[in-house]
């Protein structure tokens, strides 16, 4: 059974997206730019959070974090390279680690480029992607600690999905 989605904004522009697997009632949080629109998500559906998945260490998309922790007591995972920057990190990942929402696989796709550490996620019997500020509807996040080659490559990446995967990306343009 796929997993189910509710994406909604936060900020000004920040998506804030939920993933719940109906069979084991799990929720990741995909980043957690602002509480409250993600309290208001949790809230409307009625899934209870079981972790965060972080792409990345900017303050748009960990601010939450430890507020969201605090209040359903979930695991925070995100990318090694960033873990000294990421608050209440719980557990790290990198290229080619697995997670499972119940019994969802989670693959973990290191895209750098954006910043050093970045990472996607792919879950891939839902045929969907988390790729935050790596890839937009339209174009691909600011090149803050990376050289241009490094997001190519990570763009190159992603482009290898299959076509049919639909990708959720980290901000509105
Ligand atoms: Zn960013």
């Amino acid at each position: 059974m796929p997993v189910e989605i509710e994406q909604f904004m936060c900020r000004s522009d920040n998506f804030g997206v939920l993933v719940h697997d109906p069979k084991s009632g799990q929720t990741a949080i995909i980043d957690a730019p602002e509480e409250a629109p993600i309290l208001a998500a949790i809230k409307r559906t009625g899934w209870t959070p079981t972790m965060i998945l972080t792409t990345h260490h900017h303050m748009d998309h960990v601010e939450a974090n430890l507020a969201l922790k605090e209040r359903f007591k979930l695991r925070i995972v995100g990318p090694e390279a960033e873990k000294a920057k990421i608050p209440g990190i719980d557990e790290t990942v990198e290229d080619g680690s697995v997670l499972h929402l119940g019994d969802e696989r989670i693959e973990v796709i290191a895209t750098p480029g954006h910043t050093a550490g970045h990472v996607s996620y792919y879950l891939p019997a839902s045929r969907v992607a988390f790729t935050a500020d790596t890839l937009f509807a339209l174009g691909c996040g600011r090149l803050f600690e990376c050289k241009p080659p490094v997001m190519y490559e990570s763009l190159k990446k992603l482009a290898a999905l299959p076509a049919e995967t639909a990708i959720y990306c980290g901000h509105e343009y």
